[in-house]
């Protein structure tokens, strides 16, 4: 999701952080340090704040496509658990002013990675969740059938953290072991005109050279 409003509020109180999965000597032969998808595509050591916005992928369908998105809640604010709260329909809209535009929307993705690098997931990969709305890769529309989506923490004129393309590297090379996983893109690839992130700050060379 992108949101270009710049409202601020005071700093939000800090919350309990989920840490990046350490070594689970023994599973898949992965090397120290690496994420493990069990069978129902959930990260194994991740923080798991499930969401109750997803439902089936189309009978048959292959997962195929990463998509990348950004998000803070307010805009350009880090911390807090706004982003649970949205993702799993408790968001106090009236918490502050920018809430109130999200009145009603049940969105979701599968995965957050938080500025530290620590993995929130809210949907099973192998649910479909609602990240993407209207898009279309390689001709095809319906992006949500077919990609795994996942939020950064952050804003698209702020750098992304190293921790944050760390955790990202590993846990698409996760996502790319279980699926076959064709591309990696951004939000704004799939919506074009209608979204921008994860922006222009967003480092796609860095990424892609280190997958
Ligand atoms: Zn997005």
């Amino acid at each position: 999701m992108s949101w270009k409003d710049g409202s601020r509020r005071p700093e939000s109180a800090p919350v309990d952080k989920a840490q990046p999965l350490e070594a689970i000597p023994g599973i898949g032969g992965r090397p120290r340090g690496e994420w493990v998808l069990d069978q129902n595509g959930l990260l194994v050591g991740a923080t798991h704040v499930l969401s109750p916005n997803f439902d089936d992928r189309p009978p048959g369908e292959a997962v195929t496509l990463v998509v990348i998105h950004s998000i803070s809640l307010p805009p350009g604010e880090f911390g807090g658990d706004a982003i649970e709260k949205f993702f799993t329909n408790a968001l106090d809209w009236g918490a502050h002013p920018y809430f109130e535009g999200l009145r009603g929307l049940r969105v979701s993705a599968h995965f957050l990675v938080r500025r530290d690098g620590a993995v929130v997931q809210f949907v099973p990969c192998e649910k479909r969740a609602w990240h993407a709305g209207q898009s279309s890769h390689g001709g095809r529309t319906r992006c949500n059938d077919y990609s795994v989506g996942i939020e950064l923490e952050g804003a698209e004129e702020i750098e992304y953290t190293d921790s944050q393309y760390e955790a990202l590297v590993s846990l698409i090379r996760e996502i790319r072991r279980r699926y076959p996983i064709a591309e990696v893109v951004g939000h704004s690839d799939v919506s074009p005109g209608r979204k921008t992130d994860p922006g222009r700050s967003f480092d796609w060379i860095r990424l892609r050279s280190a997958l």
